[in-house]
């Protein structure tokens, strides 16, 4: 039966979403015979979803609570345009029963589930106490109504640490937090209720018993109103990062058959407990070190069609858009358990507009370039799929999920699946943004990824193979800074000499501009010789050295940019030990070099010779006299565009190295700026609530010594 002659007829669909989700669902309505409508905010007027819909009809502003969160312009644009459907895509409106209660006193077919099967999972709580009366086996834990500090304290003090901090309305990894001891608890609880507030606009909290080698493995299931319910098997998903999901795979590798039929008669019975209509995911961990035993807990149903839906689709042949138009419309599934196979092998990588290197800050500009070369690759079209909602000349903002697009594809076995993605994965054609399409690659090559290991934890355990190694040329800008503060800091002396010799054993009497234990910045300039590349470093001393030390001897943090762009990050120490020998250590690599300064057009040449190798480099000494900043003061930044969410101290408040002392948020996420020493917080240059560009400075910070170095000199 077509869907115009369903129960509910179907010719027109609003899809109430942005993005790849919305390209996607546009896709399938479109193939099957349907007017689509495309929402947009000011933000998105001209995005791929809009550019690719039948129709469009603009929400309003780029704040999500005004465009694409706003029920009533979402309901008056569907009634607007006329349509018979509204597709919630996943995230936004996707589990608010508000808006289904809305849709359905417009007369609008919501494709999804019942308002009650929604409210009886959307909250996290809620939902647990209703599946252990249905026997789903649940992880330890506190579900309770009451919420005071004292009591929550208490019960994860039960559970016994780690505990795993989840917000009661939470999603997408937000408002969730591991807590290792009872005294990181009371920060913990305040920071996800601070960030389950700002994204659902509620601040209960769950604890949790933290598995410590979980795997994460979801059975995606499928329920019609006429009381028919199927799994299409399951999804591992436990390449994570702070608990969202980066790589996932269908099937689970290594599932006994049984555990997979208990698994998915597990979740259709979890669904049918709500009387659940439509596609829906019902997560599990599956304890690593029990897989034998086959102990899976329940987490949480997203009532919602998944971003990683595409690698069931592959192994399965479905199309689950097709599956959630045809249930919404009152028409039965369109298969039986029986009739539904498994074939090969898929996995989906996320592609994010984040740069893992810099600790996944989002990253925002204009695409140069995006699409796959599927023949350099070497790729077979029905075995890849690129899911993206962006094309080359598309901006990348910073109002919405960084997510660009997800690379899917298919292969006979897990092994051929992984070689297709990698291959995939280097035939993206991607510039303009910076993206973890890298990093992307280093997961699905790496050896043991490739042996089947997978837990939650895989990232955390496997860092150092995954983050990329500084780029050579970066370790010879380090170096050349580190000569170069080596050389500023003699001139310093030198001058001071003359201006009336101090005791040089004395660091309390050098008046060089030089402040013992406060950071200090430093921007240098170098040049390749040959002209062809022009480098930044940004020079932080460390705070943790003892007092006696001489300035240049100092860690710093040394941040290479090239042509303003952040290329690496190394820590670096230099020691003189005679003339012209020093021993420069980065990242913990000591290495004994000869350092000359020469006299070039440009600048000074500084020549680095070590074990029959040299490197030359220019340094750009645009300014002598200025290159060592007055101030004590270290300036604390925005490490990306945001808004300012928290002040948590109050300036003068002496705080210990590491107090958290300000939260940004950015893309929902909220990214905290910690004491970069003991000291206190002289004065905030920003508001909660103030837009900060990324660099922007929030605050100047002074060190504990320093200001005892102050003391000292009135
Ligand atoms: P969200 O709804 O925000 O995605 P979930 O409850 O689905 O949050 O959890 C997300 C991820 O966090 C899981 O996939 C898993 O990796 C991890 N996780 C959740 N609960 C636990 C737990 N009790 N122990 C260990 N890891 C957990």
């Amino acid at each position: 039966m077509s869907l115009t002659d369903a129960p509910h007829p179907l010719r027109s669909v609003l899809i109430a979403n942005r993005g790849e989700i919305a390209c996607r669902v546009i896709r399938t309505a479109r193939r099957l015979g349907l007017r689509t409508i495309a929402v947009y905010s000011d933000a998105d007027a001209r995005a791929r979803h809009v550019r690719e819909a039948d129709e469009a009809i603009r929400l309003g502003p780029a704040a999500a609570g005004e465009s694409y969160l706003a029920i009533d312009k979402v309901i008056a644009a569907a009634q607007h345009s006329g349509a018979d459907a509204i597709h919630p895509g996943y995230g936004f409106l996707s589990e608010n029963a508000e808006f289904v209660a809305a849709c359905d006193a417009a007369g609008l077919v919501f494709i999804g589930p019942p308002a009650s099967a929604i409210a009886a999972m959307g909250d996290k709580a809620a939902a647990k106490a209703r599946m252990a009366q249905a026997g789903v086996p649940l992880v330890p834990g506190y579900h309770g109504e009451a919420q005071d500090d004292a009591l929550l304290r208490e019960e994860a003090g039960k559970i016994g640490y780690p505990v795993l901090l989840k917000a009661s309305a939470g999603g997408g990894g937000k408002g969730m937090r591991v807590v290792d001891s009872e005294r990181e608890f009371q920060a913990a609880l305040d920071g996800c209720r601070r960030e389950s507030r700002a994204a659902f606009g509620d601040e209960r909290m769950l604890i949790e018993k933290y598995l410590t080698q979980p795997r994460h493995v979801e059975v995606q299931v499928f329920c019609d109103s006429l009381g028919a319910g199927v799994y299409l098997f399951e999804r591992d998903c436990s390449v994570q990062r702070r608990h969202q999901k980066v790589l996932e795979e269908a099937p689970a590798p290594h599932l006994p058959e049984a555990l997979r039929r208990e698994m998915g008669e597990a979740a259709v019975r979890a669904a049918q407990e709500i009387g659940y209509v439509g596609a829906g995911t019902v997560e599990f961990l599956l304890d690593a070190s029990q897989e034998q035993d086959g102990a899976f807990y329940f987490m949480e149903m997203n009532t919602r069609l998944q971003v990683e839906h595409p690698v069931t689709e592959m192994i399965t042949g479905e199309d689950l858009v097709e599956w959630q138009l045809r249930v919404a419309a009152g028409l039965p599934l369109p298969k039986s358990q029986s009739e539904l196979t498994l074939t090969g092998h898929a996995i989906e990588a996320r592609l994010y507009a984040e740069d893992p290197d810099n600790d996944f800050l989002p990253a925002t500009g204009t695409l140069e370039r995006f699409g796959i070369d599927l023949t350099a690759g070497g790729l077979a079209a029905d075995r890849v799929r690129l899911d993206s909602g962006v094309e080359a000349g598309d901006d990348v903002s910073m109002h919405y999920d960084p997510m660009l697009a997800k690379l899917i594809v298919h292969g006979e076995d897990r092994g051929q699946a992984l070689a297709e993605m990698d291959r995939a994965l280097a035939a993206l054609d991607v510039s303009g943004v910076t993206t973890n399409r890298r990093f992307l690659q280093r997961l699905v090559t790496h050896p043991d990824f490739i042996a089947t290991e997978l837990n939650t934890r895989f990232i955390e355990h496997h860092h150092d193979a995954l983050f990329a190694a500084p780029h050579a040329i970066d370790a010879d800008i380090a170096r050349a800074a580190l000569v170069a503060i080596d050389q500023l800091a003699m001139d310093r002396l030198a001058r001071n000499h003359t201006n009336g010799a101090p005791r040089t054993d004395d660091p309390w009497q050098h008046r060089d501009g030089w402040r013992l234990n406060a950071p200090r910045r430093l921007r240098l300039a170098f040049q390749e010789i040959d002209g062809s590349g022009t480098y930044e470093v940004i020079a932080t001393q460390g705070l943790t050295q003892g007092l006696a030390q001489e300035p240049a001897q100092a860690t710093w943090q040394l941040q290479v940019q090239r042509d303003g762009e952040e290329t690496s990050r190394l820590a670096g120490q230099c020691q003189r030990l005679n003339n012209d020998t020093l021993a420069l250590t980065l990242d913990g690599h000591r290495q004994r070099l000869f350092a000359r300064l020469d006299p070039a057009s440009e600048g000074d040449a500084i020549v680095l010779t070590a074990a029959g190798t040299e490197s030359r480099l220019i340094w750009r000494r645009a300014d002598r006299a200025d290159h060592l900043p007055q101030e004590a003061e270290a300036k604390l930044t925005a490490p990306m565009h945001g808004t300012v969410v928290t002040l948590l101290v109050e300036p003068g408040q002496a705080v210990e190295k590491g107090t958290p002392l300000v939260v940004v948020e950015a893309m929902k996420m909220e990214h905290t700026l910690n004491a970069p020493a003991d000291g206190a917080v002289e004065a905030f240059h920003v508001a909660v609530g103030d837009a900060v560009a990324q660099g922007d400075e929030l605050l100047a910070f002074v060190g504990k010594e320093a200001s005892a170095d102050t003391g000292r000199e009135n």
